[in-house]
Parts: C-alpha cells; sequence; structure tokens
C-alpha cells in the first residue's frame, strides 16, 4: 500500500479489510464522491486554477500555463508539478508559472482537483511540505487532507487491480 505510507496502522488494517471485497472501498468512495468534474481540457483547467488562484491568492504572480500531464509518474509527490521558469526578456526579468497535473485527475470528483490544484498553488508562497504549507492548503480548502487521504485509497483500489470509477469510458455522449 505504498500510497498510503505514513498513515496510522490502525488505519491501514482498515483499508486492507476494505480492499478485500470489491464492493468495500470502492463502494465507500462512490458513496462519498457520486459523480466526477467535467474539466477535460487545459483550457478549461487552467480557467479553473485561476479561479481559485484569485480566490485566495490574489497577489501572486499569473499563471501563465496549467495542463494535464499524462506522462506524470502516478508516485508518491509526483500527481502534480509546478515550475517556475525566470527569463531575460530586453531589460525585465521575466516569470513563468506552470502547473502541471496527471491526467489521471480529469476523471475523479472535482474535490481530488481541487486538492491537487490547491497543492500547487500553495507551492507559489510555500516551497516545502512543512506546517506553513498546509496552513495555506487548508486555508483554500478546509477537507484538504480528507480529499488527499481518499485519493489515496483510490490509488490503492487501482494499484490493486481494481476498476476505474469516474471513468467516461464507454459513456455515449451525445
Ligand atoms: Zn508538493
Amino acid at each position: 500500500m505504498k500510497y498510503l505510507a505514513g498513515y496510522p496502522p490502525a488505519l491501514l488494517a482498515q483499508v486492507k479489510q476494505q480492499l478485500q471485497s470489491e464492493s468495500g472501498l470502492a463502494g465507500m468512495l462512490r458513496g462519498r464522491y457520486p459523480s466526477a468534474h467535467d474539466i477535460r481540457t487545459d483550457r478549461s483547467l487552467y480557467d479553473y486554477a485561476n479561479g481559485l488562484k484569485s480566490e485566495f491568492m490574489r497577489n501572486a504572480e499569473p499563471l501563465s500555463k496549467v495542463a494535464f500531464d499524462s506522462k506524470l509518474h502516478v508516485i508518491r509527490n509526483a500527481l502534480g508539478t509546478h515550475t517556475t521558469v525566470q527569463r531575460v526578456q530586453g531589460s525585465k526579468l521575466k516569470t513563468k508559472r506552470e502547473i502541471r497535473v496527471a491526467s489521471l485527475f480529469k476523471e475523479v470528483p472535482e474535490e481530488w482537483l481541487r486538492m491537487i490544484v490547491v497543492h500547487e498553488l500553495a507551492h507559489m508562497k510555500q516551497r516545502d511540505h512543512d506546517k506553513a504549507f498546509y496552513a495555506l492548503c487548508t486555508h483554500m480548502e478546509p477537507a484538504y487532507h480528507q480529499f488527499e487521504f481518499d485519493l489515496r485509497l483510490y490509488l490503492t483500489h487501482l494499484d490493486a487491480g481494481g476498476k476505474r470509477l469516474w471513468s467516461t469510458e464507454g459513456l455515449c455522449a451525445p
């Protein structure tokens, strides 16, 4: 259960038990999060991230790019990335800020997308995963830790060979 490293053993034992039955963990997650969001394109992801930024971090520098990335490996701490590139343009120093989110987040509940975007936005102010960083995350999303844990439950479910729970594949769109 590599996605849940660091959580209390009693909690992990409970998760292990839920994983025994196909309906256990999956049913719990589906019950808690009935539907996925409908943000499919980089353009709509940019608007989504920018909306959160202007609500909570108005003074931070603007985002240059926000995109889904299918090459981001879904491993601990690589669900999203943030980069700041400084370039000299004429006599000015230009800062480009980019956020990338693993493509996996195209087919998850909106709460989890918000969690990862909030995480990457928080890095615009706090570099390390320290107390101040998580304080900023929970300021932007009070249920941040719950959403992260539930996402990790889902990754554990997928890792155990479970089905994708919010896949749009096979749906007939008009
Ligand atoms: Zn981080």
